[in-house]
């Protein structure tokens, strides 16, 4: 039922309404360039240059294409604009499009998502927790449907999934302005998918989702009960993996843990690589803290650090809140930065790792490492065999907790905040000159968090 007319008459009627309808330069900017590949009553399938042509006619000249169209055909086909592929036929023979404005050229990606330009793989911090991950999103970077495909990261909230995605976009468009790059989330796929169902442009989705060299897709694990849309993410899959073209996805489990996920996409996920982001070990947490710092421009003494990189342990984001907080906070005060302010900020955000370490527990652990009594730790006496210990506990409690000097003082049979701010200095002295006992602190600190 379809009248099918491969371009061109049909076509030289379109152009000469766009000629019409809009001044000769803008006709010759955005129009000159396009081709036909079929028009039929229900699908007008063009191409154009670039992409960035395409984004523009489709956001700025939809209406006015659509007219033409109309008006010519007497139907309301569906618009499907691609980018054209070298080698395409491409009648009628026209000069090449002039050159889009340097200046207003968007990079290749299309997404939803504004990209953060924090997100790099140069703000990214590798460590043991993550340094699978971290390598194969460069690999795919670098070689994209050559490496590893599909890329599966996942890991629990906030541990820099989205951000080695958006590194990964970053990294593509500098080096790979060629490649079309399709970022988005899983919601925003759902969306466009039951969208283009309720409006039968099928057709348009496919040919969108399926014509790229690059598809990202955060957060998949969204798909759980959503059969049609995974059935459609299915072929989708399929016809880029069989492309050789890169897939990505982040998920916050495993392809086996997505509930009510189907098995055929649990064992596609599972082709190439599966990586898991964990949460970072004390030193990388120094580091990311100390990388988050660096943005403020405000310095951040190392004991808040290492208190931050200590006390907010299983969330990126949340060290990420605290180091803003405690910025806000010493901007607010007109007072550099220092670890009463980063007490009372850790006190406010309520940070997970700051609830389940107790003065209580700190007491017992260390107690039992020198074998003495809980009793006496928090009682009066004054031998150095008790006394020794008892500091330690006052260290340990300055830095794994958010209680104040005062607070602390109260769990040793009411001892002055002095006491405690002197027990402290000593240990941070001692422990500086005596690696010994830096690496006994360390241990006790690990036996008491975990
Ligand atoms: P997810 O998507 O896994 O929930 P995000 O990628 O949104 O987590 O990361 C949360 C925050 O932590 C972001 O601001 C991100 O920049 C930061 N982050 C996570 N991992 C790292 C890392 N290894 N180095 C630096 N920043 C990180
Ligand atoms: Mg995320």
């Amino acid at each position: 039922m379809s009248r099918s007319d491969p371009a061109g008459k049909t076509w030289d009627q379109i152009a000469a309404i766009l000629r019409r309808t809009v001044p000769r330069q803008q006709f010759e900017t955005w129009f000159r360039g396009m081709r036909v590949v079929s028009l039929t009553h229900e699908v007008a399938r063009l191409t154009v240059p670039n992409n960035f042509l395409r984004e523009w006619i489709l956001k700025k000249y939809r209406g006015l294409l659509r007219g033409a169209l109309r008006e010519v055909l007497g139907a309301d086909p569906e618009i499907d604009l691609a980018i054209a592929e070298e080698g395409d036929p491409s009648p009628p023979a026209q000069p090449a499009a002039p050159p889009t404005p340097r200046a207003e050229v968007p990079s290749a990606i299309e997404s939803d998502i504004v990209l953060n330009a924090q997100y790099t793989f140069e703000n990214f911090v590798p460590g043991p927790s993550n340094n699978f991950a971290h390598a194969a999103a460069l690999a795919v970077a670098d070689s994209p449907g050559k490496s590893y495909n599909p890329l599966f990261l996942h890991g629990s909230v906030g541990l820099g999934k989205t951000h080695l995605l958006q590194a990964i976009c970053h990294r593509m468009t500098q080096r790979r302005p060629d490649m079309r790059i399709l970022y988005l989330s899983c919601e925003t796929f759902t969306n466009h998918f039951v969208t283009a169902v309720a409006n039968g442009e099928l057709d348009g989705f496919r040919f969108r989702y399926r014509h790229v060299d690059v598809l990202l897709i955060d957060d998949i694990h969204f798909l759980a009960n959503r059969e049609r849309t995974q059935e459609e993410f299915f072929h989708t899959f399929n016809t880029l993996y069989n492309a050789n073209k890169q897939i990505i996805l982040s998920s916050d489990s495993t392809p086996a843990e997505i509930p009510t996920i189907e098995e055929r996409l649990v064992s596609r996920f599972k082709w190439g690589i599966v990586a898991r982001i964990d949460p970072p070990v004390y030193e990388t947490r120094v580091a990311i803290v100390a990388r988050k710092v660096e943005v403020h421009g405000l310095p951040f003494p190392d004991d808040v650090v290492q208190f931050l990189a200590e006390n907010v342990c299983s969330n990126i984001r949340e060290m990420e809140g605290a180091v803003n907080k405690i910025a806000g906070m010493a901007r607010i005060y007109h007072r550099p930065v220092d670890m009463e302010i980063a007490r009372e900020a850790i006190r406010d955000l309520g940070a997970p790792g700051t609830a389940r370490i107790s003065v209580d527990g700190i007491i017992r652990t260390v107690a039992d490492h020198y074998g003495v009594k809980v009793n006496d730790i928090q009682g009066k006496r004054r031998t150095k065999s008790i006394v020794f210990p008892r500091q330690i506990c006052m260290f340990l409690a300055r830095r794994l907790t958010s209680h104040s000097l005062e607070e602390i003082g109260g769990y040793f049979g009411g001892r002055d905040h002095t006491t405690v701010m002197y027990a402290f200095d000593k240990i941070r002295a001692q422990s500086q000159k005596d690696p010994e006992l830096s690496k006994t602190l360390e241990r006790l600190s690990s036996e008491v968090t975990s």
